[in-house]
């Protein structure tokens, strides 16, 4: 599992979600979770960096610090008991529509597959304060998206997973971008609900190899 999170977590700058050291990614394992450690370089991980820490984000083992997300990360797990993996970035096209505090709308069918409609925002909140883990989970729930953009902050994704939640941070960054470039050249349609619905079903239940 260390192994696991510290290879996702190059996925990150692979797919240019994130600069420098921030945004993160964690794991549930058993009696809490794995994190990324504090400030540390994406291409200085190693398993052994992974932090150990409880669902209130204190570290378990002695190791380096915790992400300072740890604690919000933590709330998710404790109130989300079907998320197994979380990823946070301020990737640059989705925060610019959290930065603006406007939804991003279902208007492509690879929306619809992966996000089920839109992609929701959520309150503006302080870092390291519990009201931005209440904000995120107010705001999944209500949704079939996996990713939420937290107002003037960034992205949180989840998954059953880490790699699901790394997965949903990419498609996020990617369709971002798509509905900004759609929108520059015009006005954009969302999907209707039941195409929506359709196409978030076949994709959820039918497509890819089983
Ligand atoms: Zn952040």
């Amino acid at each position: 599992m260390v192994e696991d999170l510290c290879a996702l977590h190059a996925e990150l700058p692979r797919n240019g979600l994130v600069v420098w050291t921030s945004g993160n990614a964690s794991a549930r394992v058993p009696g809490g979770m794995l994190i990324k450690p504090s400030g540390v370089p994406y291409d200085e991980l190693t398993p052994e960096s992974m932090v150990l820490c409880d669902l209130d984000g204190a570290p378990l083992t002695d190791s380096l610090a915790p992400s300072s997300d740890a604690a919000t990360h933590g709330f998710i797990y404790q109130h989300m008991p079907e998320v197994g993996g979380i990823v946070h970035t301020h990737s640059p096209y989705a925060t610019a529509w959290a930065v603006r505090g406007e939804p991003i709308p279902c208007v492509m069918t690879a929306m619809a597959d992966e996000f089920g409609g839109e992609i929701p925002v959520g309150p503006f909140a302080l870092i390291g304060d519990e009201a931005i883990g209440r904000g995120i989970v107010e705001t999944l729930e209500g949704h079939n998206s996996p990713a939420v953009l937290m107002r003037a902050h960034g992205v949180f994704t989840i998954g059953s997973t880490a790699k699901d939640a790394i997965k949903a941070a990419v498609m996020c960054e990617d369709v971002a971008r798509t509905v900004h470039l759609a929108r520059a050249l015009g006005d954009v349609v969302p999907l209707d609900p039941e195409s929506i619905e359709a196409l978030h079903d076949r994709y959820q239940n039918v497509y890819g190899q089983r």
